[in-house]
This record gives structure tokens, C-alpha cells and sequence, in this order.
């Protein structure tokens, strides 16, 4: 999910990188970007049109003007706009003072609310929670049985008008909101603190269903109602959310198969339209492929950023910003990164915290966690050791220190000449990368990370 999204925002970015300050025009070639990436993936057209006029004015303000890096700037209001549209903060279910809490799930049929119960029944038990689950579907002839499957699977017991309605007729002539009513009873005397009641749906909208779910909701009175939604259904996402919004109200959302390859901008729209916050979300078949929605977690997916925002928020927090300005000054005048720069950017950044505490938040951290695992957080004292060990001439200029001086070096600082090379040609490298990024206008900071 999100795959294509992510591909062509990332796209956008790449073509802002390098460019020290934005023009209008720069700022408009990216928000029609952004705006066409967002409606190829099915993004509803009022939400892509309010995003791009959000990012845009952003954009075009004071905050990027004054940023240090205006691309990464203009990336990290992008994301806070997704996280806004995403529902803004992880929202957590609300317990009821006195119990049972009551959850109702509502949404079309094959949304995937029964699986659904079954999952949240679960992973509430595992918080230490002790769930019932309410069939109060009497829509769908095996709906019943379904739900005793996946209740027995989690562990938790099942409230049933009669073990397993499997007939049509025995279906249709039942009573569901009888069941949910009796359902929340039976919780509050066996004392189950919360009660999840599974309610029928229908394939298309219609008003005979909205109507039960209304009644249900006022005959039990639900903490939550959630909103089933299947991520891959397209378009229709937005519709379909607002006939529930307006039949039956709902507190929060739930986003199912998000493990499918639809373009998912649906997900992106619902929370947004309806001003419900996506609280779960849905990535299998199975009991636990189930999380607690993170907006943030999403939007940095989505951006492909890793977990860079908190590294960025880091380093606002802990940065020099004198420090910060002179290194601007140094790239915007075409000087000379040096030793001594090198050495001041790796106590800033040891200032941040554990190297490979940062290192992890990096995107594509996951492919070279072996070598975090073995980066020694010493490495760095040992660089300011030998970075001591020169003459203020030798840190300037290191081409001049030859053999006789590496030993020398290697002597004073109590390494091996092996760890001054290798220090000298890190350098090299981080140097080479100043340069480049100086002629682009890149974030200055990060040279040389690691062993
Ligand atoms: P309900 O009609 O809303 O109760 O929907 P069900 O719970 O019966 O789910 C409909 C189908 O979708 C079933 O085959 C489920 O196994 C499947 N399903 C539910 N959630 C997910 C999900 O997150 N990912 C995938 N791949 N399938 C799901």
C-alpha cells in the first residue's frame, strides 16, 4: 500500500534537493506534483485540493524562507500536513468509568469487521482487558459462527443469540438489537470490562441498515463506534464514510487490508473528510496482524523517511545554532571543510545522543543494521584524540601529514597508525561530501558517520 504514493513524493523531493532557496515557481512545480501524485492514488479531490493549498502557503512563508535547508523544510510540512490529515495524534480507545466500555463496529459487509473483532478482542486481552464479543450481525447467515470461530481463536467469549443462525430465515426473523443489548448485560454481570459488538453490514449502502446500526447505537449506548473501512476500495471510500457519518456516527476509524496493493489514498481521505480520527489499522488475516494507528508512523512511511523527523527534531533541539550558521556561512562561502569542522560536527552530533540510536532512525537503516549492532560509541573519542594530537596546521591542511607525522599522530593520541589512516581517508570522504553538498546547497551536518 502507499508504494506508488511514496514513490512519486520521494520523486518530488529529489527534484527540490540541491536548491538552496525556493521561488514561487519551484513551490508550485511541487505542489502540482504533490497534487497529482495524491489524486493517482485515489486521494479524495476536496482533501488533495485543501492539502496542496496548506503545503503551498506553507511553503511559500516565513518558515522556509528562514529554514537552513528550504527543501527539507518544505519535506517536513508535507508530512505534518499528512499526519494532520491522518487524524493528527495516536488516538487511544476511551474506557468507560464504569464498565463495561462498549465498542460497536459498523461498516459495509466484507469491510472486515468480524475478522476485526476478533483481532481487537485479542490484542485488548493482551493489555490485560477481559473482552466480550456481541453477535449482534444477524444479517449474514454464518455472521454468527464466523464470530465464534475468531472468539474461540482469541480466546475470549462470544454472546450469541443462539449458537451458530445459520438459516436465512432464522436470521432475518432475529433481533439485533435485542442481541446487543443482552450482549452488554451479560458483559456487566460476568464482569467483562469491555464488550465489542459486531453489527451487520450491508454490500452497498442502504437506509434499512443504517437504521439498525442507529438503534443498536441508541439501545447500548457504545464508548466507541468505529468505522470499518476496507483501505482498498477506491473512490467510493469518501461516500461510504459519510452515509455511516450520517446514519450512524462514529468516534474513530479503522482501516483494513492495508497489506494489499491498492494506491490507498481512500485511507488518506476518510479521517480528513469526516474529522475522525483513523485509529487502527487492519495488515492480514491473521489475529495479529493488527496494529494501533500511528499518523506519524504512516506519514513517515508514506514519505519513505525513516524515522527522520524525530532526528531533525533532534538536532533543532540540541544543535549550536552559532555553530549551525557558521557551517551555512563556511558552505555559502566555498571554505574548506576541515578537521577541526570535522571534529565539532561529530560532538554536535554525539550531543543528539547514541550514534547508533541515530544511525537506526535513518531511512534504510534496516539493510546495514549489522553494522550498527557493531559501531562502537568509543570511535568517536578516539577521533577527538587524534584530531588533538595535530598542529592546528596539520588540521587545516591534512595533505601534508605524511608518514612521519601520522606516526607521530598515532604516538600522541595512543592509537594504532592504522586509526589515524583511516581517520584521514574518512575525512577525505566527509570532505568530498561537504563539497558536493556545498555546490547543491544540501543539509550540512552529517559528514563521515561511522567506521
Ligand atoms: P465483515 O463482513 O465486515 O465482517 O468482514 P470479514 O471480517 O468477514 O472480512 C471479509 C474478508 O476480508 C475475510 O475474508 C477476511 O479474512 C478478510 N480480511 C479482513 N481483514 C483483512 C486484512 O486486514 N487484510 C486482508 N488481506 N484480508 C482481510
Amino acid at each position: 500500500m502507499f508504494n506508488s504514493l511514496s514513490d512519486r513524493l520521494t520523486a518530488t523531493f529529489k527534484n527540490l534537493r540541491g536548491k538552496g532557496r525556493l521561488s514561487e515557481a519551484d513551490v508550485d512545480a511541487t505542489v502540482r506534483e504533490i497534487r497529482r501524485a495524491l489524486l493517482d492514488a485515489d486521494v479524495a479531490v476536496p482533501v488533495v485540493r485543501d492539502f496542496a493549498a496548506r503545503v503551498r502557503e506553507r511553503a511559500l512563508g516565513a518558515e522556509v524562507a528562514a529554514a537552513l535547508n528550504p527543501s527539507q523544510q518544505v519535506v517536513k510540512i508535507v508530512n505534518d500536513e499528512l499526519v494532520a490529515i491522518l487524524g493528527g495524534e495516536t488516538r487511544r480507545i476511551r474506557l468507560a468509568k464504569n464498565p463495561p466500555t462498549v465498542i460497536m463496529l459498523a461498516g459495509l459487509q466484507g469491510a472486515g469487521k468480524t475478522t476485526l473483532a476478533g483481532k481487537l478482542a485479542k490484542w485488548l486481552k493482551g493489555q490485560g482487558h477481559s473482552p466480550m464479543l456481541v453477535a449482534a450481525d444477524l444479517q449474514r447467515p454464518n455472521a454468527v459462527t464466523q464470530l465464534q470461530v475468531v472468539g474461540n481463536r482469541a480466546g475470549v467469549p462470544v454472546y450469541a443469540p443462539h449458537p451458530g443462525v445459520q438459516s436465512e430465515f432464522e436470521a432475518a426473523t432475529g433481533d439485533p438489537v435485542g442481541v446487543a443489548r443482552g450482549g452488554v448485560e451479560e458483559a456487566r454481570q460476568k464482569l467483562n470490562d469491555i464488550v465489542i459488538v459486531d453489527t451487520a453490514g450491508r454490500l452497498g449502502i442502504d437506509a434499512e441498515l443504517m437504521q439498525q446500526a442507529a438503534d443498536i447505537r441508541a439501545a447500548v449506548n457504545p464508548d466507541e463506534v468505529l468505522f470499518v473501512i476496507d483501505a482498498m476500495i477506491g473512490q467510493d471510500a469518501v461516500n461510504t464514510a459519510k452515509a455511516f457519518e450520517e446514519g450512524v456516527d462514529f468516534t474513530g476509524v479503522v482501516l483494513t487490508k492495508l497489506d494489499g496493493d491498492a494506491r490507498g489514498g481512500a485511507a488518506l481521505s476518510v479521517a480528513s473528510v469526516t474529522g475522525r480520527p483513523v485509529m487502527f489499522a487492519s495488515t492480514g488475516e491473521g489475529l495479529e496482524d493488527f496494529e494501533l494507528f500511528h499518523p506519524d508512523r504512516m506519514a513517515s512511511r508514506i514519505l519513505d523517511m525513516g524515522d527522520v523527523m524525530t532526528l531533525i527534531e533532534q538536532a533543532e533541539r540540541n544543535w549550536d545554532r552559532d555553530e549551525a550558521a557558521r557551517m551555512a556561512k563556511k558552505f555559502a562561502d566555498q571554505e574548506d571543510f576541515t578537521l577541526e569542522d570535522f571534529l565539532t560536527q561529530m560532538q554536535q552530533i554525539r550531543k543528539m545522543g547514541s550514534m547508533k540510536k541515530l544511525l537506526g532512525m535513518m531511512p534504510g537503516a534496516a539493510q546495514f543494521r549489522q553494522q550498527l549492532e557493531q559501531f562502537d560509541e568509543r570511535e568517536i573519542d578516539r577521533v577527538e584524540a587524534i584530531v588533538r594530537s595535530m598542529t592546528p596546521h596539520e588540521r587545516v591542511a591534512p595533505k601534508i601529514i605524511n608518514g612521519s607525522r601520522r606516526a607521530r599522530i598515532a604516538r600522541g593520541s595512543g592509537v594504532h597508525v592504522s586509526e589515524v589512516n583511516g581517520l584521514l581517508e574518512r575525512f577525505g570522504q566527509a570532505q568530498k561530501m561537504m563539497r558536493r553538498m556545498a555546490a547543491g546547497g544540501g543539509i550540512p551536518g552529517m559528514p563521515g558517520m561511522g567506521g
